[in-house]
């Protein structure tokens, strides 16, 4: 065999194994937090005892894997090597260490999400749940979205940003960003609905946020969106205010994130809606290759 022959050889074997490794992260239930920006020394210490942990016979319970609603039937297709899996993504995607994750394992990992979240207790917004809305969308999705919380019609179908401000957000989608709705992620900060659609409280985001970390580490975004406020404050651990931040991306721990309004906002004060379709136009700027580039 070739010189060349060899390197692409150990190259592929590298790649495997990286790419076991992940899977058997996510399927542990394991995301390195990307965006506390962790260092690769103490990834590897974290997924070391987190690996012993699990070793433990009184951890070795599996999680039930329910899918909620069944799975989407883009999920039972080959992973597409899109622009996240090329060697010459632009200057302003995220470095996706999981860019070559399969789709199966982000699918599985999603719902092993989706099935704790279901059961969860860990904190005082189960009680007055009638669903869970963990998200959804393509589970190798470019952008993926993250709102408030769920209101009352997200509650009763237990699917995401399905009311006025989430029409606006799937109009928005396919008008500025020119996707799908079907090809981003939606999710949100808190998984149950707040009494009355107020703000999510700090203990219940803190309780809840995990669950949107791993969901971030299973698709790996190539852009993060928060709208709003609470979303904007709690990913970007900022005080500033939504009007100060919106419109540009900000990067943290290896992630782009790009702060907007709510939808919310933009149904009730109708002259912010040309800058809010300005955010959505910026964001489909970043997802395109550099001109000449690529
Ligand atoms: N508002 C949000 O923040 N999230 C939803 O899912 C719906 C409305
Ligand atoms: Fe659990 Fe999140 Fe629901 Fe609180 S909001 S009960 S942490 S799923």
């Amino acid at each position: 065999m070739t010189a060349r022959g060899d390197e692409r050889d150990r190259l592929a074997e590298e790649v495997r194994r990286l790419r076991e490794g992940l899977e058997a992260d996510l399927e542990a239930g394991i995301a390195w937090i990307p965006w506390e920006g962790k260092r690769p020394k103490e990834r590897l210490a974290a997924r070391t005892s987190v690996a012993a942990q699990l070793a433990a016979p009184e951890n070795r319970e599996s999680v039930p894997i329910v899918p909620p609603g069944g799975a989407s039937p883009a999920a039972t297709e080959a992973s597409p090597s899109g622009p996240m899996a090329s060697p010459s993504v632009p200057m302003a995607a995220s470095p996706v260490p999981g860019a070559f994750l399969s789709r199966p394992a982000r699918e599985r990992a999603l719902l092993a999400v989706a099935a704790e979240v279901a059961a969860c207790t860990r904190c005082g917004l189960w009680e007055g749940r009638t669903n869970t809305v963990p998200g959804e969308g393509d589970p190798a999705a470019a952008v993926m979205f993250v709102g408030e919380g769920p209101g009352e019609q997200e509650d009763l179908s237990g699917r995401p940003f399905v009311g006025r401000a989430g029409q606006l957000l799937r109009t928005l989608i396919r008008e500025e960003l020119g996707l799908d709705p079907a090809q981003v992620f939606i999710a949100n900060i808190v998984k149950c609905r707040p009494p009355g659609n107020r703000a999510p409280q700090p203990d219940e985001t803190a309780a809840c946020l995990p669950y949107l970390r791993r969901q971030v580490a299973a698709v790996r975004p190539r852009v993060i969106v928060t709208l709003g406020n609470p979303s904007t404050q709690a990913l970007l651990q900022t005080t500033q205010g939504i009007t100060k931040m919106r419109g540009r991306p900000v990067e943290r721990g290896g992630f782009l994130f790009f702060p907007t309004f709510h939808p919310s906002y933009l149904l009730r004060n109708q002259a912010a809606i040309p800058d809010g379709r300005a955010d959505f136009r910026a964001v489909r700027a970043l997802l395109a290759p550099p001109p000449g580039g690529g």
